[in-house]
This record gives C-alpha cells, structure tokens and sequence, in this order.
C-alpha cells in the first residue's frame, strides 16, 4: 500500500461523520492489501506502531519531529511553532509548508506504508548516545519524500495525534464486512448488519490475542472457522473481566442471581498471573508486564502453585509489615512504578497475591467453565500460605442477612466492600457483563481521562492548574467538567500540580493563550458530590465539587467511566435523593 492511498484514507475518514461510512471506507481497502499490509493497516488506522500486547513506544517528541519539519523545510523551529499555536494542528503546518518546498521531491520514490512502518517500529531498538540523531535522519528522510496529505499523516502518525484515528470498535467491523460478510457491497442499506453474535467473536478475539494485525490476518484466511484460531496464549495477556456496579447488596442478587458468592473487594492491584513450569510473568490490566517489580512475590508463586501451566487472575495488596493490615493502593502504588531499589522496597511495603479467578489450566481453557467449578479448580491448585500467597475470603450464601454481614466485615477490615460472583457466570474477558458486580459504599467517584486545561496566574503560571476532564463514549471522548482541585502543591501531601502538568505536556496538541488540549492518555480519579445536566459539555452532564483524588496509571483510556455509567449513576443519585 503506497503511503499516499494510506493518506488519502485517513482524510476521507476525517470527512464522513457516519460510523457506517467509515466502516465500509476501510472493509474497501482491505479486501486489496498484501498480507504484510493487512498486519500494518490495523495498526496504522489505530496510531499505534505495535499490537495492543506489546507496550514499547517509537519514542519520538514532538520536539524530534519540530526539528525534522524545520530541517527539511528550511524554517524555524520558532515559526513552526508559531504556526501551530494558530494552527492547531502541526500536521496542517507541515503538509503547508511542504508545498513552499516543492522543487525536493520531484523525482524522489513514493513512499510505501511498510517501509515507514518498518523503519519506525524498529526505532525502540535504537538506542544509545547519538539515538536521537539516527531518528531524526530516519523522519526527514521520510518527510523529504513525502507530498502533501502525506505529509500530514505522516506528521500526526509521528507525534501521536491522528485525530481521525479509528477505534477498536470500527475496526472490528470493518475486518468483518471485508472478510467475512463479503456481500455487503450489495445492499441497498445504511446498516451494517452485522449478526450481534458474529461482532462478539471477533470482538472476542480481540480481547484475548489483543493483536489486531495476527486477528486481520486470521480472519483473511479463515474467514468461517477463525474462532479455531483464537487461543489463550501462555505469556501474552488477555483483557480482564470488569465488574458492573450495583447500589447494594440486595440488588447484587438480582444481578447475579441466589445463591451468589461473595468475596471482598480488595483495595489493591489488578494483576494476572501466568506460569509455565518455573517461569513466571505478571501483567496488568492495561498488559503490561510488571514481573520485575515483585520480586518478594515470585518464589511463593513458583513454590505453592501445582499445576505446571497456569492463568490466574487476582488482586495484590500491601500490608504493614509490622502488624499486616492491609494498607490502601495509594500506599503501595510506588511498588509498581520504581525502577531502582526494587527488593529494599519489598521489604517495606510487601504485597501478597489475593488470587481470585483461573483462566487457563494447563491446556484448558476456562473461559466457558461456570465460576463454581472455576473457584474449585483455583482451590485445588494454589496452596495457600499466610501473607505470601492467598486466596480472596470468599462465602457462598442465598441469605440476604448473611451477606450484609460479610459487607460490613470486609468494610470493618478497611476493604473497598465487596463483589458478588454469579455461580454460573463464565469468564467474559474485557466486558462488564455483569457476571460479577461491586458493592460500595461511595458510588461517586468516576475515572476520567484528561482532555485539555488551563494555565494558573501568579505562582500557577507555570502549570496547568485546572483540567478539562471527560468521559468515554463508543470510539470518541465527551467533556464532563472541569476541575482544579484535589492536587497539592507539595509531593509529599500527594498528586502536584507539578507533576501534572509535567506528564501532560509531552501530549499537548493545541495551545491557544492559557488553554491547551491534550491527547487522551492520561487517567485521574475524580470524586464529586453531584452529577447534573448541563449544556456546557459535550457529553451533557457536569459534576458538581468535583476534586482529583488520585492518578490511576494502572487504567488506560478504554477503561474510563462511560457515558452509560455516568447516566446509570445519574439515575441511582435520583433514587437516592427521592
Ligand atoms: P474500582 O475503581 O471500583 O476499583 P475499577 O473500575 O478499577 O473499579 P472494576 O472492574 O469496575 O474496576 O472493579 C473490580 C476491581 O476490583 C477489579 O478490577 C479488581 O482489581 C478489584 N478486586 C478486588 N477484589 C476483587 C475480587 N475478590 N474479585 C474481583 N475483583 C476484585
């Protein structure tokens, strides 16, 4: 695919609106691709250089490809960057003035969207003194080749910011009108009609392989049978099940149906543990993997696990070493990030595994296998060892009364509250199906991601101190509200605005005065004391009082609260005040 046709894509799906548009736009182009494209193409619609498994990044700035604009087109970093500011978009900026530039590329080679992709997907192997000077001869050599829309794309792709970047969602359907539903070309209807339980099979794959160019590739080839082809691979993460919220314990019957199990809710870390002979690998649910920040943890997960191959699902919280209560995430949420000192650390904020759920037993699936028999088999296997290696407190009961109880122990043992597991209920990766929920006591705090901000006055000039925040909705993001308080101005009362601003300003995108725009990546936990309509954000609601509780970096984007969420707790807040 020459990078021209990649280019001239992306604008053609910046200017249809309809979901359905751009979905048959991009089933088109791939019925035609090679199949070294039909890896890339995914990928590339996505902005991203590899499949959602692998967490490496092409690290280029902004700053890295300012400087490529300005040495290819002979201006000045300052104009350029003037010119973006009014501009808004560095791509617009570029592809204008590649035009002034017009004599250079005359004879040159078209581009080609594998060799882009090759050259940049292997730029986190460059490494080392003059790394960044290899990148930089790396892009202008791209930019000098490149004309007009080109130029665009190519810019955005680099710093990050596609803006018409397609979601998982289109994605999928796109693969399947063009692999699978091929006569879709045919009929005379704006709808995609695509079967809701064909769509749950892809989407499916996707949250098992989480590789959109091995799914694209499959589904090419084995179109009516791909599903043989979608296996839980030891070492490569699975998207983790997620939990719907009920308002109370009564209602988590209802949910999940009697009897339930229930088990308390751990203030901790999300973590899935995968283990093959004595080789042991921890991933988040964001997939990365965080086998070298628990050390402590490993020999007891080595030792006290016996099946041989094995896929477990759990929760890690940090106890005081001293009287081994539990402590609150907050407390051992350096544990995940530090990259020095790692076992000193263990030693005062040590972790165990709080082992809740068995996805894979050596070469069984357990996808499909009922919670009962899940739980069973999870106790079978792990040999419980106090503090070192545990299993959630669980108790399995019909009785309302009963279950009450177990709610206000776990909350009297400074747990979050408590889930409640229906018996029957498979293992549904990456949904909120509601075969399992969460009781707690405060349903208003919301995870948002951070939109854009504000600039402070006076000793704030520095940093941004207010922050547009916004909830999810299908592929794209709507404001909620904006909120500036919640951080401290010193690191050891917690979040600074410092450190905020520092995170968000290698993501800005636009800038005008004071106000800048990010590009959606970074998550906060928000509490408020009320969700109200409101016509001043896009998604139609706003919070009142709302305040930043913390940075949730163990969230990515997709895992914000939805605009459905925020309309069902608009909705329970009602019943509350009634
Ligand atoms: P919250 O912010 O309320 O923790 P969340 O959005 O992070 O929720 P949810 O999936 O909605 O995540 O809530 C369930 C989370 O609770 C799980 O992701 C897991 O990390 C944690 N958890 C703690 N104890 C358990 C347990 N016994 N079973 C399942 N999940 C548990």
């Amino acid at each position: 695919m020459l990078f021209k046709d990649y280019a001239d894509l992306m604008f053609k799906l910046e200017s249809v609106s309809k979901r359905y548009d751009k979905t048959k736009l991009i089933a088109e182009v791939f019925k035609n691709l090679d199949d070294e494209d039909v890896k890339i193409l995914p990928l590339a619609l996505q902005g991203n250089f590899f499949p959602r498994y692998i967490t490496l990044d092409i690290g280029v700035s902004s700053k890295l490809v300012l400087k490529a604009i300005s040495k290819t087109y002979n201006s000045s970093v300052e104009k350029i960057e003037k010119l973006w500011k009014e501009k808004g978009d560095l791509g617009l900026v570029a592809q204008s003035l590649s035009k002034k530039e017009k004599q250079m590329s005359l004879f040159s080679k078209s581009l080609t969207l594998k060799e882009v992709f090759n050259a940049l997907q292997k730029f986190p192997e460059i490494t080392g003194e003059k790394s960044v000077d290899k990148k930089l001869t790396i892009i202008i050599g791209f930019l000098s080749r490149a004309k007009d829309l080109e130029v665009k794309y190519l810019v955005r792709l680099l710093i990050g910011d596609l803006r018409a970047g397609i979601g998982e969602g289109i994605l999928r359907d796109s693969l399947i009108l063009s692999f699978i539903i091929k006569e879709w070309e045919h009929r005379e209807t704006d709808e995609l009609l695509i079967p809701k339980d064909l769509s749950e099979k892809v989407q499916l794959a996707f949250d098992i392989l989480n590789d959109e160019s091995e799914i694209a590739l499959i589904l090419k080839y084995h179109p009516e049978d791909f599903e043989k082809f979608i296996k839980i691979k030891i070492f490569r993460p699975i998207k983790l099940m997620l939990a719907q919220r009920v308002k109370n314990v009564q209602e988590s019957f209802s949910t999940v149906g009697k009897p339930a199990m229930f088990e308390y809710k751990y203030d901790g870390f999300r973590v899935q543990i995968h283990k093959n002979n004595d080789e042991i690998k921890l991933f988040t649910r964001k997939l990365e993997d965080v086998t070298k920040q628990f050390p402590d943890v490993l020999p007891y997960l080595k030792k006290n696990i016996k099946a041989k191959k094995i896929i477990l699902d759990s929760e890690f919280i940090g106890y005081d070493p001293e009287t081994k209560k539990a402590l609150p995430f907050q407390k051992i949420s350096q544990r995940i990030k530090r990259k020095y000192d790692i076992i000193k650390l263990s030693e005062l904020l040590p972790v165990k595994p709080k082992i809740f759920d068995i996805i894979l037993l050596e070469d069984k699936e357990l996808l499909n296998t009922h919670f009962k028999e899940r739980r069973k088999l999870l106790e079978e296997n792990v040999i419980v060892e106090e503090n070192k290696i545990e299993l959630s407190n669980a108790l399995l009961t019909d009785n309302l009364e009963e279950a009450q109880q177990f709610y206000n122990k776990s909350l009297e043992e400074g747990n979050e509250g408590l889930m409640a597991k229906n018996l029957e209920g498979i293992y549904k990766p990456g949904s909120r199906v509601g075969y399992m929920v969460k009781i707690k006591p405060i349903l208003d705090t919301l995870d948002l991601v951070i939109l854009g901000g504000e600039y402070g006055e006076g000793k704030r000039s520095n940093w941004i101190s207010s922050f547009i925040v916004g909830v999810r909705s299908g592929d794209e993001f709507l404001t909620i509200g904006k909120v500036g308080s919640g951080l401290k101005e010193k690191e050891e009362e917690g979040l600074t605005f410092k450190q905020l601003t520092e995170m968000l300003k290698p993501l800005i995108i636009e800038e005008k005065g004071k106000e800048v725009k990010v590009k959606p990546k970074i998550v906060v936990e928000v509490a408020m004391e009320e969700i109200q309509k409101s016509e001043s954000y896009s998604s139609g609601f706003a919070l009142r009082f709302p305040r930043i509780i913390k940075l949730r970096d163990d969230k990515s984007i997709d895992e914000t609260t939805t605009l459905e969420e925020i309309k069902t707790i608009y909705k329970l807040q009602r019943h509350r005040n009634e």
